[in-house]
This record gives C-alpha cells, structure tokens and sequence, in this order.
C-alpha cells in the first residue's frame, strides 16, 4: 500500500473521525499531513500523531494553501441528514460555499489533485438494488443534495481546468482504528449510540421506523469499516487523472437492517440493549447498499474487515477506553 515518493498532502476535516483515519494513513506510508479544521464538530484528541494543524475553516483556505501540496483530500462538511433537513441553509453554506472557496484557491495555488468525500446520500432513495456509479442522484435532503451539488462542481473544474479529482462515496462507515474512532457531539449515528446504550450511558436505542419494505422492516445501510475506508483514499490518489472526475461508491456491497445492528452490538458487548420502536427519521431511504464494482476496478481496492462484528468490536473498544479515559 505504500506509495513510492512523499508528498504533502492538505487534509480538511482531518481532526474527524474519517478524515482522522485516513490522515493516519497516509502519515504511515510516510507522507507530510497538514490538517485544516475548524473544530466545530472534530476534536483535538481526534488528530493523528505526526501531522501538523491549522485551526482554520475551508472557507478561507487560500491562507493555507501553496504549491507545496500535492494534494487535498476533503473530509470537512456537515454531515448529519436529520440537522440538514431542519437546518438546510448551513448545509449549502458549509459544503457547497466552503468547497467551492476551497476548489478556487486550489486553483489559484497549482494544486491539481482531489480525494472528495461523497455519500451515498446523493443517490436518495433508490429502492432494493446495489447502488452502482450510474445511479440516479436524487437525494432525499439537503445534506445529499449539497454532497451532489459539490460533485457537479468538482466535475466542472475537472473539465475546464484540469483538475485530477475522485469523489468517493461513502456508504455507512463504521469502526475504529487505533486511537481513532467515531464520535459527535451530538452523537445521531446509529453504531455508537447504541454503544451509548451498552455503556449505560443512555438508557435505549429508538429504531427509526419498522414500516420500511425491508425483511425485518428497518432500514438497511451498508457498514464499511473505517480502515478500509482510508485505504481506499490512498488507492484514490494514485488513480486520480487530469482533466477526469472519477465516481467511486465504497461499501461492502451487502447490508444490514438497524435491527442486526443492535444485536450484533448485544452478542459483541453481552450487554442489554433496550429499543424503542420510533417514527422513521425524515430524509431516511429504506435501503443503500454499494456495488463495488467500481472501487474494486479502478481504485484497485477491495475491503477487507467486512465483518460486522469486527467493526462493532473495533468501535466497541474504542468507545469503552473513550468512556474510562
Ligand atoms: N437509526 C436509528 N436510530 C438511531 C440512529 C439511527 O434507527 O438512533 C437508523 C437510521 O434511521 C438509519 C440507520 O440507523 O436507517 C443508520 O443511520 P446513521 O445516522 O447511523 O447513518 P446514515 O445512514 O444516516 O448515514
């Protein structure tokens, strides 16, 4: 997984939990890290051993960003579905407006290479099938659609300018990775709120709606743990090309529903896990499962921790010494 030369590499939102992951990676295969974050949602103590920080927000990212780069790899957004349909104008703000003064400075610095964090949020609600590249983009919210706007915005810098840049489309991440593991505050992500639960720091997990069209009628996602996830980053930076806008889903290509989950979290912690069945959560699709068709063909990845109870232990163990720390 090494690659040859070091570079430098400029990584937003790398004081997050994905972007963290990735950061640590790519400081093992002994590149240069400078991570711009604004701390609004990332924490100091989620930052990687080695690399340097700027406290800063991607909005003013001309400041930070010189022809030393090689690269950005683009973690920073907002990114919780519920917030975005209550709040949609901080969505439009923070990712479309912060990508867009990101892509122009990266311009006006000769930095000529992206890895953008899509979601799968941008395909909306697509019915029982993988989800391939091709796709219909028609997200049910507006952190999908500012994902998808940004998308459209990376590809058009790409064709006018030259730009080498691959998106790729995260499904549900899940799991930890050293010391490097999920956490919000506050926290909507299913995995660690239930982890809440097991630690009897909560009292129950609410399932958000048991009407779906699915087999125990919870919504089913794709888990795909985190380490693999960076990896992927890496394979992406390598395959990027000037002038193309590389789409890249990254799942396991199988799902789970909300209810496995929490039994998965059950036998992991051998704790009681109280659930309350709840109204579905607004902006929800039933079911977003990848094809990895893509990722496995052109980024030259294939997941390897796809078990689901090693990505419940892995965050299992992170939360607990996050909880006793
Ligand atoms: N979910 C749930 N209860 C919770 C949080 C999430 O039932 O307290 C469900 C949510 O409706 C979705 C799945 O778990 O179907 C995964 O949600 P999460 O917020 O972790 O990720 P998303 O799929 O929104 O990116």
């Amino acid at each position: 997984m090494s690659e040859t030369a070091s570079s430098k590499y400029l990584v937003t939102g790398g004081a997050g939990y994905v972007g963290g992951v990735a950061a640590a990676h790519l400081l093992e295969a002994g590149h240069e890290v400078v991570v711009l974050d604004d701390l609004t949602t990332g924490f100091r103590e989620g930052l990687p051993r080695g690399a340097s920080f700027v406290h800063g927000r991607i909005q003013d990212a001309a400041r930070y960003l010189d022809p030393s780069f090689d690269a950005v790899l683009h973690f920073a957004a907002s990114s919780q579905v519920g917030e975005s349909v209550a709040n949609p104008g901080k969505y439009w703000d923070n990712n479309v407006g912060g990508t867009l003064a990101l892509l122009t400075a990266m311009r006006a610095a000769g930095v000529g290479k992206l890895v953008f964090s899509s979601t799968a949020a941008t395909y909306g609600d697509p019915g029982q099938g993988a989800l391939t590249e091709t796709s219909a983009t028609a997200p049910t919210n507006p952190y999908g659609a500012s994902k998808l706007a940004v998308d459209h915005m990376i590809a058009g810098e790409c064709a006018a300018h030259g730009l080498a840049a691959v998106s790729l489309r995260y499904f549900n991440v899940a799991g930890a990775y050293g010391e490097l593991g999920e956490r919000h505050d506050p926290e909507t992500h299913l995995i660690p709120l239930v982890l809440q639960v097991a630690l009897g720091q909560r009292e129950s997990v609410s399932v958000f709606g048991e009407d779906y069209p699915t087999p125990d009628g919870t919504c089913v996602r794709d888990y795909i743990h985190v380490a693999d996830l960076a990896r992927a980053h890496l394979c992406a930076l390598r395959v990027a090309t000037p002038g193309e806008h590389l789409v890249c889903n990254l799942g396991n290509g199988g799902g789970f529903t909300v209810r496995e989950v929490i039994e998965t979290v059950r036998k992991v912690t051998g704790r009681e896990i109280p659930e309350i069945v709840a109204p579905r959560r607004p902006g929800d699709p039933a079911v977003l499962v990848a094809s990895t068709r893509t990722a496995r063909e052109r980024l030259g990845w294939t997941p390897t921790r796809s078990d689901l109870t090693g990505m419940v232990t892995d965050a299992w163990n992170f939360a607990r010494r996050n909880a006793s720390s």
